[in-house]
């Protein structure tokens, strides 16, 4: 009979040993999982950021997304989510983080796709249907929302200043820090909160004189300002750099890590 009840827990501590090692090969594969061939030409195609970096840059930029990948689970809600709107929801999360080396959404575990533009309350039809974007809040903490449409308008239109999906990445980086204030204090020397604040003053009174080129969406607050002129800056750094020279120059510190 003891040997029975040994046998039985030698055999339940193998078994144990054995799940921890295959759930361990199982995590450590989804690591080291390559993208699919076809992505970098995806990239190439559709994401001018990928395109400008040299064949090291290239690769570092599809490692970045791959481990973005491991740790987001991508969702499309009433909408497909094709190989193009992965890959370029993977790159909105890479281009503005690129100089960070290690860097992580640590707060970030799924990103929904909805076919279109939705209201608040995530109602797909009726009225209000204007958000494109958003990151959640409370139940919704850990998730992002997308809208497919506005997702590949931002990267197709290179002309434009905008692009959706940067913007609620803007967003999440905003708020790591702990507030969601319009201040990217994570990536901002502590020295240079005040220059930040006084060159995004000084913007702000430029566009209410009718003196500025930013989407005059950065007028609803600090949050949006930042999220704004974070598209601006990856979108049309040369526009931004023309025409707001300091407030671009900051950009650089914070995003190029300069
Ligand atoms: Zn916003």
């Amino acid at each position: 009979m003891l040997i029975t009840v040994l046998q039985i827990l030698v055999v339940l501590i193998f078994l144990v040993f054995l799940i921890n090692l295959v759930l361990k090969i199982t995590r450590k594969s989804r690591f080291i999982e390559p993208l699919p061939d076809h992505f970098p030409d995806l990239l190439r195609a559709h994401v001018r950021f990928y395109r400008e970096l040299d064949d090291a840059g290239k690769k570092f930029f599809e490692q970045k997304m791959r481990h973005f990948f491991t740790e987001v689970r991508i969702t499309g809600i009433g909408t497909d989510v094709e190989d193009i709107d992965q890959a370029l929801i993977g790159a909105a999360a890479v281009i503005p983080v690129y100089a960070y080396k290690d860097w992580e959404y640590i707060d970030l575990h799924e990103v929904l796709l909805y076919p279109g533009a939705f209201s608040r309350d995530f109602d797909q039809v009726g009225y209000h249907r204007n958000v494109t974007g958003m990151v959640g809040s409370g139940p919704l903490q850990n998730v992002m929302i997308l809208s497919k449409q506005a997702l590949r308008e931002g990267f197709i239109n290179e002309e434009s200043k905008s692009n959706s999906a940067i913007h609620e990445f803007a967003h999440l980086i905003d708020k790591m820090d702990g507030s969601l204030d319009g201040v990217p204090q994570i990536f901002l020397a502590k020295q240079n909160v005040e220059v930040w604040n006084k060159l995004v003053n000084d913007a702000i009174l430029l566009m209410q004189q009718g003196r500025s080129d930013i989407d005059l969406y950065a007028l609803t607050n600090k949050v949006e300002f930042f999220a704004v002129v974070t598209e601006y800056f990856f979108k049309r750094p040369d526009l931004l750099k023309h025409s707001h020279p300091e407030l671009c120059a900051m950009m650089e510190q914070v995003f190029l890590n300069k």
